[in-house]
């Protein structure tokens, strides 16, 4: 391997992230976006962060994600970063679900993606967008070599007691139905960096690590291990969302089929799309509802309670199934920034030896930090995340293994 640059991909129905790193330093080298694919109104937002220079802009229509791809390269061109350049190492993708089968990043071949392709029933929206990004990948670059970094892998790790759930096995293994767990390049990168900044090896700590964005989950980690996750057979299981339920009795599900007329897809799209904090107030952004609460708004208020609400209950859950816990870490967009989420759910937790320091809590900052006063027992964390850097160190990891 000669090259020492990665271009992260992640792929979504009608959009592609991408990110081009050079893993000498981790630094990121540009960084941009392509959104509303294959409609009139597409657009490239592109930063050229090596070279420095304001974000570029184009609108326009972008037919498909082959399009796409086309368009960022030739941005990247424009800096004197091809994706011809053979200071190129790999090309890492995101992939949402990697069932069982996929514990570990890829090399991506055709028999990945027949796997792949095969999960697309367990995922059925992610799936083949992310398939979408690595088809289109290959046919660019077919001699580069490609991986998959799972959001699944790092739950491979859990216990059966905590992946199964209490149903006929024979029906669940049938449709391959158990807790697989989401966000684990979050969780992976987040869990790692909570033991680094209490300065102890990953092995030696229990973390509990609340990635709060617009999905939302939870994960406990025991020695760097995963035993536990919010997240079930897919992103709908657990914690309040942005437009996310989280937890409920299924039976709602039956009722509001047979008494309230619905159809599944209709269901689907409620409780996916237009539940969690969004379905309770109308908004989904922690900003605005802290905003609105500020101004004395009672549904904005109460979709904040049932959200800590939540969160709490599940760093009680979490606590009992690691019995020791060093640090409670909070990542993602409302985990890094909103202070009183993080105040609120450890508040009257003092006998679990957790606390916030008010006055680090209220500190804003994109580094790693402790936001617990100096005595407690339990460190409370805000750990920015980097998924970006996560799947490229992976994925970097990876092809230097194989050449
Ligand atoms: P995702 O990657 O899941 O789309 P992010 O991790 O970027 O989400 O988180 C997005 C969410 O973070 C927003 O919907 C908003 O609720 C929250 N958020 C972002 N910035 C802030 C802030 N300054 N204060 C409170 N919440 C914030």
């Amino acid at each position: 391997m000669t090259g020492t640059r990665v271009l992260v991909l992640n792929s979504g129905s009608s959009s592609l992230k991408y990110q081009l790193l050079d893993m000498r330093d981790s630094s990121r080298l540009a960084a941009g976006l392509v959104e509303r694919i294959g409609e009139q109104t597409s657009r490239l937002k592109h930063t050229p962060l090596a070279a420095g220079g304001d974000a570029r802009e184009a609108d326009g229509p972008i037919a498909d994600h082959d399009a796409a791809l086309k368009a960022v390269a030739q941005e990247l061109a424009r800096d004197g970063l091809g994706l011809d350049s053979p200071d190129l190492a790999a090309i890492g993708h995101r992939v949402v679900h990697g069932g069982m089968f996929f514990t570990e990043p890829t090399v991506i071949d055709d028999a990945v993606i027949a796997e792949i392709e095969r999960l697309i029933p367990v995922a059925p929206l992610h799936n083949p967008a992310n398939l979408t990004g690595i088809r289109t990948a290959r046919a660019l670059r077919p001699d580069l070599p490609q991986v998959a970094v799972f959001d699944t892998a790092f739950h491979t790790t859990m216990p059966e007691s905590a992946a199964r759930y209490a149903i006929d096995p024979r029906i669940a293994d049938r449709h391959r139905i158990r807790r697989y767990g989401f966000h684990g390049t979050s969780h992976a990168y987040v869990s790692r960096a909570t033991a680094e900044l209490l300065g102890k090896a990953p092995e030696d700590v229990n973390v509990i690590v609340l990635h709060l964005g617009n999905g939302a989950s939870a994960s406990a980690v025991r020695g760097g291990r995963c035993v536990d996750t919010s997240m079930g057979l897919t992103p709908l299981e657990g914690l309040v969302m942005g437009t996310r339920s989280g937890d409920m009795d299924p039976a709602v599900i039956f009722h509001l089929a047979r008494v309230g007329g619905m159809s599944m897809d209709e269901i689907d799209t409620l409780l996916n799309k237009r539940s969690g904090l969004f379905g309770l107030c109308g908004d989904n952004d922690m900003r605005e509802i802290r905003r609105r609460i500020d101004e004395g708004d009672e549904a904005a208020a109460l979709a904040f309670d049932i959200y800590v609400h939540r969160l709490k209950k599940y760093i009680g859950a979490y606590y009992a199934v690691l019995g020791t816990v060093d640090a409670v870490a909070f990542t993602a967009g409302v985990g890094e920034n909103a202070a009183p989420v993080r105040e609120a759910a450890v508040a009257g937790l003092e006998g679990l030896g957790l606390a916030v320091d008010p006055g680090r809590n209220a500190v804003r900052g994109d580094r790693p930090r402790i936001v617990s006063p100096d005595a407690a027992r339990v460190a409370v964390a805000v750990v920015p995340t980097d998924e970006e850097l996560e799947i490229a160190t992976q994925t970097y990891a990876l092809v230097g293994k194989n050449t």
